[in-house]
């Protein structure tokens, strides 16, 4: 293993987020912007998701920007894959405007690298440096950026996606997709389109009053895209989170797909010729570990973090390993033969490639994943560290696993305890092939907790 987990002062696993007016200010986006723009020098490409405080905190960050020398580029609305694409391709860096799947009176910056990734740990401690200390190197009138507006960058992601497709690769399949007012409304809808798909769309209009749904694509709002699902006879229906990189469906009879079969289903149609590895946080399914199995790859897992996952495929790369697929088991799926970060968009058009080539529709193909019962936990106590090392104690004869918090391996089943980034309470995750397997389980390792923290 190689990532380690660092605690920030401002910036959580996906950048620094807050309530807009309360944490997140114009007055911080500035401090973000004048930082990067010390610390990255040449074309910064900005961009934002649909959220009513986009405008001003994305003026904020570019005003910082240039006032360090940046020439800076507005891309406007657009998915962080998008982006991401986009940054890869032409620019030395960016910063995306979004609080990704947080309620409307969020907002935040994510700082993306020229390679296309979120900023690591080690310069994002840099960054937050030069934000408490306000050591920003702001130039005279000679030295300051200029700014362009490109809004139709976007549309280079767009056909880079349907062009790693299959000419009409989508034809005769029926989608209904629920971007949830976001930026992806500029998007999947269009991919899909131009697949061949025909596309119904539901929360299709951009709004960042987010008036159908939160932005949070949780079974509970999506019951309208299921609804649609149903009532067009579609394949399958697809949604999105506030920035898009997420993307979670209902099969062709209305009903969720659980993240981790996501997963495990794409998994399968990406590690189809087998022989290569597959990167994940500890977190996820044991559904992953046995699509490996079935599929002949192996599963290098990381500490919980999407950029965690990121880093280590580009490193796993770097070194000429075989990387097929990777992600989390939230619907945030990485494809590297695209990009390397999660991708919203790409796992629409993926999708449409998988059921193209089943024999099966999507309930069906779920259905023949193995099955797998996952218990979630909230432990309330900021006594982490007495838990942590409690539980490591009474576990120490099981097989240990300290990517991240613990993890304990046995036969057929796991559980992981961990402390939440920012909220005072530990997750607990326990799975098993059952709920009477994983229960006894689970309550073992409360029993050890509630000893040490009554
Ligand atoms: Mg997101």
């Amino acid at each position: 293993m190689s990532a380690v987990k660092v605690q920030k002062r401002l910036f959580g696993t996906n950048g620094v987020r807050g309530v807009t007016g309360r944490d997140m200010t114009p007055a911080l986006a500035m401090k973000i912007g004048m930082a990067l723009g010390s610390m990255r020098k040449g074309r910064i490409a900005v961009g934002r998701d649909t959220r009513t405080s986009g405008p001003a905190l994305s003026s904020a960050v570019k005003a910082g920007l240039l006032a360090c020398g940046c020439d800076v580029t507005d891309v406007g609305v657009l998915p962080t894959p998008a982006l991401q694409y986009i940054i890869k391709n032409h620019f030395d860096g960016g910063a995306m405007i979004t609080a990704s799947h947080n309620p409307p009176e969020y907002n935040g910056v994510k700082v993306i690298d020229a390679d296309g990734t979120e900023m690591g740990d080690e310069d994002t401690l840099l960054l937050e440096d030069r934000i408490f200390d306000e050591t920003f190197e702001v130039q005279d009138w000679r030295n300051v950026g200029t700014e362009t507006s490109a809004p139709h960058m976007v549309e280079e992601y767009i056909d880079a996606i349907v062009s790693a497709f299959p000419e009409g690769i989508g034809n005769g399949i029926t989608v209904v997709a629920d971007p949830g007012s976001g930026p992806a409304c500029l998007t999947t809808p269009v991919i899909l389109r131009k697949l061949g798909c025909t596309v119904h769309t539901i929360n299709g209009q951009p709004d960042g009053t987010f008036p159908g749904r939160l932005p949070e694509p949780s079974p509970e709002g999506l019951y309208g895209l299921s609804e649609l699902v149903k009532a067009c006879s579609a394949s399958f229906g697809i949604a999105h989170d506030g920035d898009a990189d997420r993307a979670v469906f209902v099969d062709e009879n209305g009903e969720f797909v659980e993240e981790n079969s996501e997963f495990a289903l794409v998994q399968r149609f990406m590690c189809r010729k087998g022989d290569g590895l597959v990167v994940t946080p500890v977190s996820t399914s044991m559904k992953a570990e046995d699509v490996a199995k079935e599929t002949g790859c192996e599963i290098v897992y990381t500490p919980v973090g999407s950029i965690y996952v990121a880093r280590e495929m580009i490193r796993l790369k770097k070194e000429g390993k075989d990387v097929l697929f990777g992600g989390e088991g939230n619907g945030g799926l990485i494809y590297p033969d695209f990009q390397f970060c999660r991708d919203g968009g790409m796992s629409g058009a993926t999708m449409v490639a998988l059921l193209a080539d089943a024999d099966k529709p999507l309930s069906e193909l779920i259905e023949s994943l193995p099955g797998r019962v996952m218990i979630r936990e909230k432990l309330y106590t900021t006594d982490f560290e007495a838990v942590l090392s409690a539980v490591k104690k009474a576990f120490a004869e099981d097989d240990l696993d300290l990517t991240d918090g613990i993890r304990i391996n046995r036969e057929n089943m796991w559980a992981l305890l961990r402390p939440s980034g920012t909220e005072p309470f530990m997750r607990l995750f326990v799975e098993a092939a059952s709920e009477p397997e994983a229960r006894p389980f689970t309550d073992e390792i409360i029993g050890v907790i509630k000893g040490i923290t009554s």
